[in-house]
């Protein structure tokens, strides 16, 4: 087996979710608010990325690619380049073109439906890097530099559909995703405040996780089940008294309105008005938030759906031809197996195997005699299972 793929160092004892992530070989700190995916990490990625995928298609909406780099025109004609200024990274081109690396797409995809425009509803989505000028990025992946988003953008010339239809939509979808990835589907939900300008609204709904990034703060009602960002006291709901919890956001719904196409509009980058939806959710960050949730001691016990490998296969030397043929027939049910023929000790196997977190692990070892192996579930729960009962047990 590739060492690449087998990659681990000793974590720290007492070691968060994100000491084992690296620990683990799944990312690679280049400095602050900087990080690389490594092989275990870019499998877990795609793993997230094949369920949003999958949610935006039933969904209905259809996915664009982004260049990273944008001319900074659009943000100057839709006014928002004084707002968002201090958090975006400017380069300048041999053109002396001001490009920024783009921090969303709001508008260029409001570019982009206006050449479509406009009898009915866009639905567009991206996944891709973005990049933020963080002053103080500290919390590893969930507040860096540099990284992977998905956002979601419902653009339409009709307010009301946006408002109603378009959010709901956005809603739904990332409950969906944040549903499949194994979180519970907590909301903060924001009424949209008449007095405030759309721009100035901020997120309608907020998708969170109780989480030790303690990214931001939410109210939640323990009887009623509805949370909040804004403190009450009590649940607006029910008048239960609200418990304060230190939480992440997964993700966020926003609606826009036509702040975006309005001043693209007066300076002659796009034709027509247009009213816009938006939702978001960290891809990267994710990946912290869920190191954090399928943690187990020292390691972790990826579901499925979103482990690098299904299945991992640990031997002894004297056991390797045995572990071969085993491998070979699982092959044959999954094609995620991992197969640990290094030569080392098996005290090593099992240290590493915890960071690698399959979800099924099966041991060759001193334990159990020739024919017989090891059999560790999801629930970490050990039975022995001989080599004619193996591929029956893992199906049923
Ligand atoms: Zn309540």
């Amino acid at each position: 087996m590739d060492s690449a793929i087998l990659y681990t160092k000793r974590p720290p004892d007492e070691a968060t979710a994100l000491d084992l992530l690296d620990a683990g070989g799944y990312i690679l700190k280049q400095g602050a608010g900087l990080f690389a995916l490594l092989p275990k990490g870019v499998a877990l990625l795609r793993n997230i990325e094949s369920i949003v995928h999958e949610e935006a298609q039933i969904a209905g909406f259809y996915e664009l690619r982004a260049p990273a780099l944008q001319n900074s025109e659009l943000w100057v004609g839709s006014g928002r380049l004084g707002r968002f200024n201090e958090c975006m990274f400017h380069t300048a081109g041999n053109n002396s073109v001001d490009y920024v690396l783009g921090a969303t797409n709001e508008e260029l995809f409001t570019k982009i439906a206006d050449a479509r425009m406009l009898g009915e509803s866009l639905r567009f989505y991206s996944l891709g890097e973005r990049f933020r000028n963080e002053y103080r990025p500290t919390s590893g992946l969930v507040r860096s530099n540099s990284f992977y988003l998905a956002d979601f953008y419902y653009i339409g010339s009709d307010a009301n559909d946006v408002k109603n239809v378009g959010i709901e939509k956005l809603a739904e979808l990332l409950r969906n995703i944040v549903s499949r990835l194994g979180f519970e589907t907590n909301v903060a939900i924001r009424e949209f405040d008449e007095k405030l300008d759309e721009a100035s609204q901020g997120a309608l709904y907020s998708y969170w996780t109780e989480s030790s990034s303690k990214q931001c703060t939410v109210y939640a009602c323990p009887n009623c089940g509805k949370s909040y960002r804004t403190e009450f006291s009590c649940c607006p709901n029910c008048s239960t008294t609200l418990k304060r919890i230190d939480a992440t956001e997964l993700g966020d719904v926003s609606y826009l309105g036509n702040s975006i196409s309005k001043g693209m509009q007066a300076a002659d980058l796009i034709r027509g008005e247009s009213f816009m939806a938006i939702a978001g959710i960290g891809l990267t960050r994710c990946i912290q938030l869920l190191a954090e949730k399928y943690q187990l001691g020292q390691g972790f016990v990826w579901p499925r759906e979103l482990a690098p490998f299904d299945i991992e296969v640990i031997s002894n030397e004297t056991r390797l031809e045995e572990a071969k043929k085993l491998v070979c027939e699982l092959e044959a049910i999954s094609n995620k197996v991992l197969f640990d023929d290094r030569k080392c000790g098996l005290g090593r196997k099992f240290i590493d195997a915890d960071l690698i977190g399959a979800p099924i692990r099966i041991a060759l070892g001193n334990n159990t005699s020739f024919g017989v192996f090891e059999l560790l579930r999801e629930d970490r729960i050990k039975e022995e299972v001989s080599a004619n009962n193996i591929i029956q047990r893992l199906e049923e």
